[in-house]
């Protein structure tokens, strides 16, 4: 935690109007916009700028002296950023053309905009891996004028207002006296150029809404929910301004045959009493393809889990894979028929059984 004290260079039982005194004088020394050769300047500023912003608080100050710490990020933006400082303290002498880095919108060539959208996946095309043909819709440099925003044939000129460089330098008068700021030419955008007659297709944007299909490479292993980013897929961007990217959501549609944990697999198989005491063997489906023969020996017992090593989903972008968990259920039958009950009556006398009567229960109740 920095020591706001020190980087003001007061003493902790400076009064306010010290620490707006030293404030005022450091912040004149340190601003960027006055030191515009030194790139340490910026960071400098800010940390001037931050202790004075809790010191100079008195409710703030005495959270700081009571060890609370503040969050930077936090303290800005719930403050109103450090331009709205500057301009309460130095009355709007300064602000324009230095970028803080709090989000302020730049006017300059900006990049494509970010593309999301989705493609549902089988469980095995996610465990394995596919290659998926993607249609969607971005914005693309208008064909008509290349992204120039003029009407092919009509004229594009020099912006005026700042000779075609894009930015202007503007001179201020502060309190710290005067002070050059470079910013963005509100005339051309920063592009350096005016179109005299607007594109017709693209209404003078330079880009236009165009369908496009790629093919999206999707690695194995990756599940319902997974992000993949295609850089530079997205949006074009203005004029040498990079294009945004395409962020592909994959949806993987549920399994009749498998419920996946992770890169585990989980099937469900069901076998009889007799199978259960006797012992059987089952064909449980494998994700791969084809079936795996599983033996289970006699006196199985319900909800009994069979595991089968490296037969469930491959990790994503390392070796190895899941296993497939095999959940053994045994079903009492509901429907036997008089032979088969007979039957199960003289095994159960064999068994020392006392089964309930089935007519004598029914008079009972
Ligand atoms: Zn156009
Ligand atoms: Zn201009």
């Amino acid at each position: 935690m920095a020591d706001y004290y020190a980087i003001l260079g007061v003493t902790r039982e400076a009064t306010q109007e010290e620490i707006k005194k030293r404030f005022r004088q450091l912040a004149r020394e340190t601003h960027p916009d006055a030191n515009p050769d030194d790139p340490s300047a910026e960071a400098r500023f800010r940390e001037i700028a931050e202790a004075y912003e809790v010191l100079s608080d008195p409710e703030r100050r005495a959270r700081y002296d009571r060890g609370e710490v503040f969050q930077t990020g936090d303290l800005f933006s719930q403050f109103g950023g450090l331009d709205d400082i500057l301009q309460q303290f130095f009355g709007g002498g300064f602000g324009g053309g230095f970028d803080f880095g709090f989000g302020r919108a730049s006017s300059g060539p900006r990049r494509g905009t970010d593309v999301v959208t989705s493609i549902d996946l089988t469980l095995e095309e996610a465990a394995f891996g596919a290659s998926k043909e993607l249609v969607f819709t971005a914005e693309a440099t208008c064909d008509r004028c290349g992204g120039s925003r003029a009407e092919p044939g009509s004229s594009v000129v020099t912006c005026p207002t700042c000779a075609g460089r894009g930015q202007v330098q503007v001179a201020r008068n502060t309190l710290l006296g005067r002070v050059m700021t470079v910013t963005h030419c509100t005339t051309c955008g920063g592009s350096g150029q005016v179109v005299q007659t607007p594109c017709s297709e693209c209404r003078g944007v330079g880009k236009v809404d165009k369908q496009r299909a790629v093919t999206v490479e999707v690695p194995g292993g990756v599940e319902d929910g997974t992000r993949l980013r295609l850089s530079g897929r997205g949006g074009a961007g203005d004029r040498s301004a990079p294009p945004g990217d395409l962020y592909v959501e994959l949806h993987v549609a549920a399994d009749d045959r498998f419920q996946r944990d992770g890169d585990d697999l989980h099937h469900r198989v069901t076998i009889g009493i007799a199978e259960a005491a006797l012992g059987t063997s089952v064909e449980v489906p494998l994700l791969d393809g084809g079936t795996h023969r599983i033996d289970l020996e006699p006196g199985t017992q319900p909800e009994t889990i069979v595991r089968v090593a490296k037969k469930g989903v491959p990790h994503l972008r390392r070796r190895g894979r899941g296993d497939l968990f095999v959940h053994v259920g045994v079903e009492v039958p509901t429907d036997l028929d008089g032979e088969q009950e007979k039957l199960l009556r003289s095994f159960a006398e064999m068994r020392g059984e006392r089964p309930a009567d089935r007519r004598r229960g029914l008079f009972r109740r």
